[in-house]
């Protein structure tokens, strides 16, 4: 396969990083969330990205901080108004990341009303592996990809299981922003979410998409 890195790390350009919220049924039904109509955004700052192998410093004083291992998509071409046709052709690689959380920290800002962001965007929040240059042979609803946590498998998500599919993703989004080329798109996790401390070693795995892994360390 062709991999290569994300604009994100290869180039001074700077994309946005989109967050797909309870895009699988298991994971809404294991936190006690109902279904969504349409798929629940949210956003990452650029300094959330850590590149595979490099260390990850995680908070140790704001509470559990949880893995959600998710299929990332970056976009080669942007758009506004993308078709669910014309949506693939917008696709330049796929890979697979980690949208940590501030688990404690999010159920009181959720309780609250307030925004996401101290507990979804903080410092190495979005590690992401390398990725794989998309190509249309790939079956976008056939894809899987496993979370390992100190060797043992945490978390196995499989891309037909998801409420809103990748076409539809693009479709929902170039709805509200004019999408851009290097745009990160984190599309959502599986069940089986869970603590991650210091010292725990993070590995993606994945039939069809390059490989990732992580060494977990306290922030200072
Ligand atoms: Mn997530």
């Amino acid at each position: 396969m062709t991999t290569y890195a994300s604009n994100a790390f290869a180039s001074a350009r700077t994309p946005r990083i989109f967050c797909i919220g309870r895009n699988y049924a298991d994971h809404i039904a294991e936190m006690g969330h109902g279904e969504a109509q349409a798929a629940v955004v949210f956003m990452k700052p650029i300094g959330a990205l850590v590149a595979s192998g490099q260390p990850l410093p995680l908070p140790t004083d704001q509470g559990e901080v949880h893995y959600e291992a998710e299929l990332v998509v970056e976009l080669g071409t942007g758009g506004r108004h993308i078709t669910a046709d014309a949506a693939a052709a917008h696709i330049a690689g796929l890979g697979l990341g980690l949208d940590l959380t501030l688990r404690s920290l999010q159920k009181e800002l959720i309780a609250t009303g307030e925004p996401w962001e101290k507990s979804k965007g903080f410092d190495c929040s979005a590690p992401l592996g390398p990725l794989r240059a998309f190509d249309t042979a790939m079956d976008l609803e056939a894809l899987e990809f496993r979370l390992e946590v100190n060797g043992e498998l945490r978390q196995h998500g499989r891309t037909q299981m998801m409420l809103v599919g990748i076409r539809e993703l693009i479709v929902q989004l170039s709805a509200h922003w004019e999408l851009l080329p290097g745009d990160l798109i984190y599309t959502g996790t599986p069940e089986g979410v869970g603590e991650v401390r210091p010292g725990d070693r993070l590995e993606l795995h994945s039939d069809a998409l390059p490989g990732a892994s992580w060494q977990v360390t306290a922030a200072e």
